[in-house]
């Protein structure tokens, strides 16, 4: 355009949101002003589906913190070019629809799927495939001997289970129709399952034929929507799993898919062993499902940021020839940078570093960007870690850090870079996370792994930056005193 104009479009709203945020990540913020970005051009994402799962569950970030400020994250997301928000009715809290904490829960649910619908994004719902409110009537319910399960799920061998099950999903297919979700995701294991003869393998029999109904009841709603079937731990342990794929693989050549796209993910982050051998059944688009939130910490995200690009880099390169797109797991805002990371691997394959390296440039300031670089690593490397006995209640436990790669020099190189940061950048909450972890990682490895009055403190800011004060466990920063 002309001297002094820009034009950002897009081929619809959700890419003219990620250009914006382009323009905006290349543009300089000083002293003397604003310094529009230079780059021109068209990009064009090389992956279709760009999601985000926010797991709004034990009282985390997304289930606690203040409605506004969560959708103003999700517009932040948006300008990193992810193009559809995931989210989980979670129904094991609640006794039923009528519950005020479900309500309290949709009307959450709706307020940020909302959000991402008014920057363009899609919407999303997940569930698990036999999932059940807290009151569950117990001579329905699911054998889930072996399995991750929160106890209340039905069996979809009993009729009387899959008929209840139907009319919830139905209510809650119903409870979102303002939002009017584009895709649902249905979910096999953790949390769920059956291991009755009717129903087991669970992957490979009942789940498909809960999600064969289901399908039909999510399109009654959303006669557009898409389902995604997932594949999540599929075959993952011999004795419980067993024959889940081929299950999959069999109910396909018997008929043509009633879902369109297949999940797929482990906990390690690799690609299942069994993709690793075969096609995608059905031949239908893969999406994956990476864990940015919970590698060798817990309670995740309770030591502050956790930028992993090296692990990142190393699980695309096996994911990324195979899927078109997905959608990361997430448990919060401590993870911020990995979210960035996977956005521009959707977009175009950019290695991690150079997402670094814009991020720090734009959320912090340009002088930072070597200083951080180098502290990420040393992060990075001093990951992992775990608590004795597999305990952390404290102060009855200590923690089991790895080996020190350089904690001191990491909060070191943070320290230095923050004093080239403007005041407002110095308390953002993009900052104090990273420079938290620092802080914390050198304490830490300082006292032995025991967490001290110096590390008190600094996981309470943890805990006020998260909202996390009535979070359970598994998600609150470990303070010694509860309080
Ligand atoms: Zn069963």
């Amino acid at each position: 355009m002309g001297p002094g104009r820009v034009r950002i479009a897009g081929d619809g709203p959700s890419g003219v949101t990620a250009g914006a945020g382009r323009f905006l990540r290349d543009s300089r913020y000083g002293p003397d002003g604003f310094r529009p970005g230079r780059w021109r051009g068209t990009s064009r994402p090389s992956k279709p589906f760009r999601g985000m799962y926010f797991a709004s569950h034990f009282h985390n970030y997304y289930h606690d913190a203040p409605i506004p400020e969560i959708e103003r994250y999700v517009e932040d997301l948006a300008l990193w070019g992810f193009n559809t928000l995931t989210v989980w009715f979670d129904m094991h809290h609640f006794n039923g629809m009528a519950d005020p904490r479900a309500q309290e829960m949709v009307k959450r649910l709706c307020g940020l799927l909302g959000a991402a619908k008014r920057v363009g994004m899609r919407t999303s719902l997940s569930m698990l495939g036999n999932e059940a409110y807290a009151d569950s009537p117990r001579e329905l319910r699911a054998d889930v001997t072996g399995l991750w399960a929160f106890g209340v799920e039905l069996c979809a061998s009993k009729p009387a289970a899959v008929e209840r099950m139907l009319g919830w999903f139905d209510e809650t297919f119903a409870a979102f129709a303002a939002v009017q979700p584009d895709y649902l995701t249905i979910g096999p294991y953790d949390q769920g399952g059956c291991v009755c003869e009717g129903c087991r393998p669970w992957g490979g029999n009942g789940f498909l034929k809960m999600s064969r109904a289901i399908a039909p009841v999510f399109r009654r709603h959303s006669p557009d929507g898409k389902i995604i079937l997932a594949t999540w731990l599929f075959d993952f342990d011999r004795h419980v799993h067993k024959g889940d794929w081929d299950g999959l693989v069999r109910a396909l050549d018997k008929e043509p898919p009633w879902f369109d796209m297949i999940l797929a993910g482990t906990h390690n982050g690799r690609l299942s062993d069994y993709l690793q051998k075969h096609p995608v059944p059905g031949g239908l688009p893969l999406i994956g499902f990476p864990e940015i939130s919970m590698r060798g910490m817990t309670p995740w995200g309770g030591f502050g940021a956790n930028p992993e690009p090296a692990h990142l880099q190393g699980v695309w390169k096996e994911w990324g020839p195979r899927v078109v797109g997905g959608f990361p797991y997430s448990e919060g805002i401590y993870e911020d940078i990995n979210k960035a990371i996977v956005s521009q691997f959707y977009w175009s394959d950019r290695p991690a570093e150079e997402t670094i390296r814009e991020y720090v440039a734009y959320e912090y300031a340009p002088s930072a960007v070597e200083p951080v670089l180098e502290a990420i690593r040393l992060l990075e490397a001093n990951q992992e870690r775990s608590w004795k006995g597999g305990d952390f209640t404290l102060p009855r436990t200590t923690l089991v850090m790895s080996k020190d790669h350089g904690a001191a020099r990491a909060r070191k190189l943070l320290q230095e870079a923050e004093a080239g940061l403007p005041a407002a950048v110095q308390s953002s909450w993009r900052w104090r996370v990273l420079m938290l972890r620092g802080l914390i990682d050198e304490a830490l490895f300082a006292a032995d792994g025991v967490p001290t009055g110096a590390t008190d403190p600094l996981f309470a800011e943890l805990i006020r930056l998260y909202h996390a004060e009535n979070a359970e466990p598994d998600v609150r920063p470990p303070t010694r005193n509860p309080q």
